[in-house]
This record gives C-alpha cells, structure tokens and sequence, in this order.
C-alpha cells in the first residue's frame, strides 16, 4: 500500500467529548469518524484493524466447528413476539414500521431468527449438534453510549448459538467455546480474566465474560489471585434464587393478570381487594424472573435498607440510597416501591412496573400474601457487590482483589428459553419429539478495538499487537523526491514484504521524517524502517520496534526475515 493513496487523516488534538485514551486515539488516528451519538464511520484505516480482528475470530470459531451464516439486520417484530422480546426488551431495541406499518427492529441480537432457522431445518438428533455464527451489525440503542465505539449504539458482534439435543451436549460445547475463545483473546494480544458472569433467568455457572483487564473498564471484577475464582461483581444479582417457589404461607394464585396497570386493577385481576390482604404480590418479570411488588401500606418491607434486598433484588444498583424508599421514591397511597431480580435498574423501574404488571399475565406464578425473605430467601452465593480488595475469596482460599474490565466477550447456557417459546423441537432417537437445548456466545468485535488501545497505548499514539495493527510495518524512504536511490530501494523492500505475505504501507507522501513518523506512531504500526541515502551505500536502512526506544541499523536484505 502507498501513504499516497491510502486515506490518512490524523488530527493534533481529540475533540472534547472523548474521554478516555483509546476514544482520544481513535479519533486522532482516523481510525473512525462520528456520524451521531453512539454511530461511527469506520474509516478505511480502522477498517482494516475490525477486519484483522473479525479474521482472528472466524479462524477460532471455524477450527471450533462453529459454522458461519449470516441474519438480516433488519427483523420482523413476529419473531420477536414469539418470545415476547419485542415488549420485554425496552428502550434497547429499536422498533420501526415499514410502509405497510408493519413492526420491524434492528437486530441487538439474534436468539429469535437463527431459532426458526433451525426449526426449521433441523428435525432429527442425527442433524444436531450445530454451532452457527455471524459477523454482523447490531444496534442497540444504548443509553448512555461513550468512549467512541466501546458502547456504540451500532457495532460488530460475532454472535454464535448453538443446538443441541441434550444439557449434557451443550455444556460440553459451551466448554469448547471457552477454549475458543481464549484463543481468539490471546490471539489478539490482550490481556484478559474470564470471569464468572451474571445469567439473568439462566441461574448456576452457565455463563462467562471475558474482559480486557483496563482501568477504563466499566465493570468491576473480583477475583482471587491465588485460585480461579473471577466474578463480575455485578453478578450477585444473578444469584438470587432464580424460579417462583410458592411456600406455605404464599398462596399460589391462577390468574391472568393482563393489563393491569394500577393496584386496583391488579387486585381485581387477582380477585382481592386491595386493602384486604394484598400487601404484596409476586409475579413473574423479565425472563420469568419473579418481581415483587410491594405495595401500599406495606411499611415494613418499604424500610427493608437497601443493601440487604440489594442480594435478591438488581436494580439496586443506584447512587446509594438508604432504603427501597429512596430509591423509588413511593407514595403513601401510590403502587410500589417495588423489588426486581433481573436487568432492570433503578432508573428505569419506576417506568419499568407498568411494564411488569402488564407482561404478568402468566398461568400459575403469582403469589398473595408472599413474603420477601421467607419466602424468597437471602442467595446462597455471596453478594460480593460491596466487596473490597483483601475481603476473603468465597472460595475460601485467601482473599480477593479487584480490577477492573472491558467485556469483550460473553457466553451463556441458554437451555431451552427460546427453543421452548418458538418449538425449536427435533425427533430423538427413541422417535419422540423434545425440545432442543441452546447455547449463545458474543464477541464485542468493534469493541476490541477499543479494548486493544487501552492496553497498549504510549504518549505518542497507540501500540498495536501485531495482530491486528492496521499495518505491520511502515516504510519511511528519507527524500522520496529527491532520491531516486532511495524510492528504488524502498519500493524493492515493499515488493519483497508484500511477497512474503507482510502488511507493508510505504510513505510516499514526501512529508519530513517528525510528521511522518509522528503520524505512524499514532497511528501505531508497531515495526518502522527508515531508508536513507547514507545507510543506503552500506547496504543498511534503520529498524526501529514501536516499543523500542532507538534505532538499530539493519541489512536492508535481512528485514523480511528480521520482521518475520
Ligand atoms: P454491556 O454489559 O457492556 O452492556 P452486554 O452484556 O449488554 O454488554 P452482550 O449482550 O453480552 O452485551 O453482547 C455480547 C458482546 O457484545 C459484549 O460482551 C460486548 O463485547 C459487545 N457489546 C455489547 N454492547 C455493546 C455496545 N453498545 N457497543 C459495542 N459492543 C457492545
Ligand atoms: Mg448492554
Ligand atoms: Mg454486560
Ligand atoms: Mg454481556
């Protein structure tokens, strides 16, 4: 490749809305180009980064066995209906209509349309197993997107699922994804921590993140240096008994409770009266999480302190208030304060319950007279959210400490969530029809780029592994227009790299040596050569390492294999 010709656009300062280095870098480098909140024009220079790393990852998944296709980023709400995402999902998803004013979305994922795919195609346990990915845009449309493309609002996921005709099978592939993909992350030259993350409805250890250890992370992970054990610390939420128990005290209640969207009408539904027994009721949430809900004239539990439901509830994850009455600020009179398990955060809770008491209309899974801690006991895992460094490890050998983590990675047991709700079935070998269990597993491909930076970066510009630097090595000639000895000699060395297979971009833009080699040291090609008439009539030209901080003089006929 020639400078000339290639797209270089490097910038003297970041704009004033990137925060942290590797946004300030990316900017500055070119890499990507703001279009509007949360949305970037990957520039040809980061272009060319995404795709080393979406190469790395498709070698991983395809030696894995994964097989890769591609979905629609556009998807008909239909599917989504089916598993009832397109309500449950809330502002994340972005819903439109098409001009017959029918419902689509942009995918965020793709559990729904790869599930009736394989419903579709897949009958008998002789076709299963199948791991099927893709490489392809998301959109979600993130609060608070930040940090350039960490948390886009549009980027690259590689997202697998897998089918399988037992949990037996699906773990024994969900292991062999965890190989994947610390191949794919030490491939990648990063430093990263799996840990044990939070699953939602999903319960026990079927699900893992895989960070890149940065102080930028927005998680934070606890972890014991001394054993295995990692978790995300946001994983207590996860932990909370995970199914409706109804216990003696607790009435099972089988009702539909449709629409209900006041506690009168919630009382009707359940055939109560509000002010009669109803002090509290649960009902099934998210992902048929129960939500509780405390209401009116419910005081005692209304104090319950904050920090003790914080281990059964998740959206205790504000500012710090003192007690479920701070947090949602109830009204005497008013429905709620109310208790989530699941991924609903305080913020959005208030807007949230509407939600809940409409898509509580399930058979068999509401409860009067329940009883938060009787019934819905304290989580038999610690509740490491409050952890500090030095507390004891809950694994009993020795103490934690914490980072924190970039999430990069994610895999999960999804068990039957969505086969079930889809009839993603096959015929076993015994002849009878069963339900198929399911994996997922998403790499945050645009979200590496980032990730990379914040590891490997100097006052000068970004560092990149080799691996996935936009170029392996730069060509500097010293008086491109003046020298024809030098351009013959830097175009043979750019001929015999390119033949031997190294990403090699010569400068020939004619600038002087501080602005081009302050452009590829931001930009962060990690191995330069400098060709200079003097070095030249030895036969020499100047090699010099991203990292290293001199020069060495190089025979120019031994830099392939000196680069190699
Ligand atoms: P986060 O906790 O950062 O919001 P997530 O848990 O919602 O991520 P997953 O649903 O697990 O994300 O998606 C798989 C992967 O996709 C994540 O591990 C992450 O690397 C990447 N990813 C998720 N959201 C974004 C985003 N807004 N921008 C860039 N990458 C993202
Ligand atoms: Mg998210
Ligand atoms: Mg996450
Ligand atoms: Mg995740």
């Amino acid at each position: 490749m020639r400078a000339s010709q290639f797209y270089i656009s490097t910038l003297k300062e970041a704009p004033s809305d990137a925060e942290i280095v590797s946004h300030k870098l990316m900017m500055r480098a070119g890499f990507i180009k703001k279009l509007s909140a949360g949305i970037y024009n990957y520039m040809p220079m980061g272009l060319r980064v995404i795709r080393k790393i979406e190469n790395v990852i498709r070698e991983e998944m395809n030696r894995a066995g994964a097989i890769e296709l591609s979905m629609p980023v556009v998807q008909p709400a239909e599917l989504w209906h089916e598993t009832g995402r397109f309500d449950k999902m809330g502002d994340e998803l972005l819903r439109f209509k098409d001009r017959h004013n029918r419902d689509f979305i942009i995918q965020p994922t793709s559990e729904e349309v790869v599930t009736d795919i394989v419903r579709q195609d897949l009958r008998s346990y002789r076709q299963l197993p199948k791991n099927l990915y893709q490489i392809q845009t998301k959109f979600r449309d993130e609060r608070r997107p930040r940090f350039g493309i960490m948390r886009g609002r549009e980027f690259t996921m590689k997202d697998a699922y897998s089918f399988h005709t037992s949990f037996e099978d699906l773990q024994r592939e969900y292991q062999n994804m965890f190989s994947a993909y610390s191949r794919i992350f030490t491939r990648l030259g990063l430093e990263f921590r799996a840990v044990a993350a939070d699953t939602g409805a999903i319960g026990g250890t079927g699900s893992h993140e895989f960070h890149v250890i940065a102080e930028t992370g927005e998680d934070a992970i606890a972890y014991n240096p001394d054993s295995e054990y990692a978790a995300n610390v946001e994983l207590a939420e996860a932990m909370a008994p995970a199914a409706v128990r109804p216990t003696a005290q607790a009435e099972l209640v089988k009702v539909h409770t449709p629409g209900a969207k006041t506690i009168e009408q919630l009382a009707a539904f359940l055939k109560l009266s509000a002010t009669q027994t109803l002090k509290s009721v649960v009902v099934d949430g998210e992902d048929g999480i129960p939500v509780l809900l405390l209401l009116r004239g419910d005081h005692e539990l209304n104090e319950v302190k904050a920090s003790k439901l914080a281990g059964v509830f998740s959206p205790l994850r504000f500012a710090s208030p003192t007690t479920i009455r701070d947090a949602f600020g109830s009204e005497p009179g008013s429905l709620g304060p109310i208790g989530f398990k699941g991924r609903i955060y305080a913020d959005r809770a208030v807007s949230a319950m509407a939600d809940f008491v409409i898509g509580a209309n399930e058979n068999d899974y509401h409860f009067t007279g329940a009883n938060l801690v009787r019934d819905f006991p304290e989580p038999e895992f610690a509740d490491i959210r409050n952890v500090v460094a030095g507390d004891p490890s809950p694994d009993g050998k020795g103490q934690l400490a914490i980072c924190r983590g970039i999430e990069v990675g994610h895999i999960f047991q999804l068990r039957t969530r969505y086969s079930e709700a889809m009839g993603c079935k096959f015929i076993g070998e015994d002849g009878k029809e069963q339900i198929m269990e399911m994996g997922c597993y998403g790499v945050g491909v645009t979200r590496i780029m980032g990730a990379a930076i914040e590891q490997n970066f100097d006052d000068r510009g970004i560092i990149w592994p080799d691996s996935i630097a936009p170029f392996q090595i730069v060509i500097c000639p010293m008086g491109w227009s003046r020298s024809e000895a030098v351009r013959n000699a830097a175009n043979a060395l750019h001929a015999e790299l390119l033949a031997a297979g190294i990403d090699v971009i010569i400068d020939d833009r004619d600038e002087r040596p501080g602005v081009m080699f302050a452009d590829w040291e931001l930009v962060g090609v990690p191995h330069r050569v400098v060709i200079g008439d003097r070095g030249l009539k030895e036969g020499q030209a100047e090699y010099q390492g991203r990292r290293d901080t001199e020069a060495t003089k190089v025979n120019i006929t031994d830099i392939v294999s000196f680069i190699k």
